[in-house]
């Protein structure tokens, strides 16, 4: 008699950013399920300027199959990084972040962030099909289904019914906020200011190199860095990102819980920077009206657990561990999240319990302990405030310098092997290994 085929499985993924987009590579190449992603926006367009792209990133790019890895997505390579006093300009550390033996191809790049998902759409519609991404679908409501699965209700006024929701969308989750409603975030009281210019428009001021460089004041801090790879990319086509970030009053902060992504005149942000190094507010004058966009830095505790209504939704990316981009690693995390969940359901051959259980147990240690991370380091620059109240700005900014621990310093998040990480679980569950 012929066996049964096991029903397909259903998995409504939430968010087309890069968490969203890496799920749906990875779990679109398991067998038996149907994969569909909900974008609210009306174009995938990724707003922002720059992004870090380093060994964590490149391994799960590779293993979605996104290029090798590194084809398409190259940016400006992070020879030299550059922390200064932005009062006076003084040069207080210059780190190299690349080298260790690592191949060249793998040093930690900048690149601007439409590329890096460009090569991740790009490989959906190429891998996956065209009509797995539904854009201008916003999730509205979430409920579970008596006899199994959930149902997701969206503006537009449509329903869906999956098996398997993929909380992909973003730090405001409304994913988060259904399966755990008491969990919430909050305005850090920090604002940051980015754009991307034409490298050309700022290589006339002396100083402002291409390298990316701190330049740290008081309450705040201007982030330059060149974002293409001059190998690949015409002098003229270069483009300079910067973000500037200070901590601002709530009061003056547009709508708070909306204020991602909209554009901030440039009186508001050159306010910020009046006593900075005249380099930067050089820098600074350059960006046209109407470039900057703001963003309100929200964060929130820890999630106990990242999976939640026996089985049918999980929580990936920024979803997941709201931490508002405190180690400029968030789309390697959310990748590695989309690529570890895949694995789950197919170790545990579609039985979502079992696989998200697995999950949960792989990855809501390895966020925990950024989180622990962050509170030691709160608890030392308290420490060395009470030590020392009387610590002068250039004193508390070479001590805030030197305890800038580096990349070299966070292997377990910047030097990530994903694979590895998998292999390591299977091999502690079976002693086998798994090839
Ligand atoms: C200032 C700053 C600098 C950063 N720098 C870096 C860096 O250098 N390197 C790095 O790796 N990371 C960096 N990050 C973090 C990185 O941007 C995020 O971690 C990453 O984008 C998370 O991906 P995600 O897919 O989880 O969420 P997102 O990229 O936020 O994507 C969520 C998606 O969900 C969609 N969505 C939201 N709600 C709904 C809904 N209700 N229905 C349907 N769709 C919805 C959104 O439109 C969006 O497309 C930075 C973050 C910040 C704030």
């Amino acid at each position: 008699m012929p066996t049964a085929q096991p029903p397909l499985l259903r998995i409504a993924i939430i968010g087309g950013g890069p968490g969203g987009l890496g799920s749906a590579i990875a779990l679109s190449a398991l067998p038996n399920v149907s994969v569909t992603l909900y974008e609210q926006a009306s174009e995938l367009r990724e707003i922002g300027a720059g992004i870090r792209i380093g060994l964590n990133c490149w391994t799960v790019l590779g293993l979605l199959g996104v290029g090798d890895g590194v084809e398409g997505v190259a940016g400006h390579v992070k020879d030299r990084v550059l922390h200064r006093n932005g009062l006076s300009g003084e040069l207080l550390k210059e780190s190299r972040p690349g080298g260790g033996g690592l191949e060249r191809r793998f040093w930690p790049r900048r690149v601007r962030r439409t590329r890096l998902q460009g090569a991740l759409v790009g490989r959906v519609r190429e891998g996956v099909g065209e009509g797995v991404i539904r854009l201008g679908r916003r999730l509205v409501r979430m409920e579970k289904v008596v006899d199994g699965g959930v149902r997701l209700w969206f503006e537009d006024g449509g329903e869906e019914v999956a098996d398997l929701v993929v909380g992909g969308d973003g730090i405001r989750s409304v994913v988060r906020e259904h399966v755990f409603p008491d969990h919430s975030i909050k305005f850090t009281g920090t604002t940051i200011f980015r754009t991307l210019i034409p490298a050309s428009s700022v290589s006339h001021i002396p100083g402002m190199t291409p390298d990316t460089t701190w330049w740290h004041g008081p309450t705040g801090h201007m982030y330059s860095s060149l974002v293409d790879d001059p190998a690949e990319v015409e002098p003229a086509e270069q483009m300079f990102e910067i973000a500037a970030r200070n901590v601002c009053d709530p009061a003056t902060v547009t709508g708070k819980r909306f204020s991602w992504g909209v554009p901030a005149t440039k009186e508001r942000v050159e306010g910020f920077f009046t006593d900075f190094d005249p380099r930067v507010r050089e820098t600074l004058a350059t960006v046209p009206e109407g470039n900057w966009r703001e963003f309100s830095a929200f964060a929130g505790p820890r999630l106990e657990k990242l999976v939640a209504w026996e089985g049918r939704v999980v929580l990936i990316g920024d979803a997941s561990h709201p931490l508002s981009g405190a180690f400029g690693s968030g789309a390697a995390f959310a990748l590695e999240d989309g690529w570890i969940l895949a694995r789950a359901i197919e170790y545990a051959r579609g039985d979502l319990g079992v696989a998200l259980d697995i999950f949960d147990e792989i990855r809501s240690p390895y966020y925990s302990r950024m989180y622990q991370h962050l509170d030691q380091i709160k608890a030392n620059t308290q420490a060395a405030k009470e030590a020392n109240p009387n610590q002068s700005f250039e004193e508390s900014l070479q001590a805030r310098v030197n305890a800038f621990g580096g990349e070299d310093q966070l292997s377990w998040i910047y030097g990530n092997d994903i694979a590895g990480v998998w292999k390591k679980w299977v091999e502690g569950k079976t002693g086998n290994g798994v090839k």
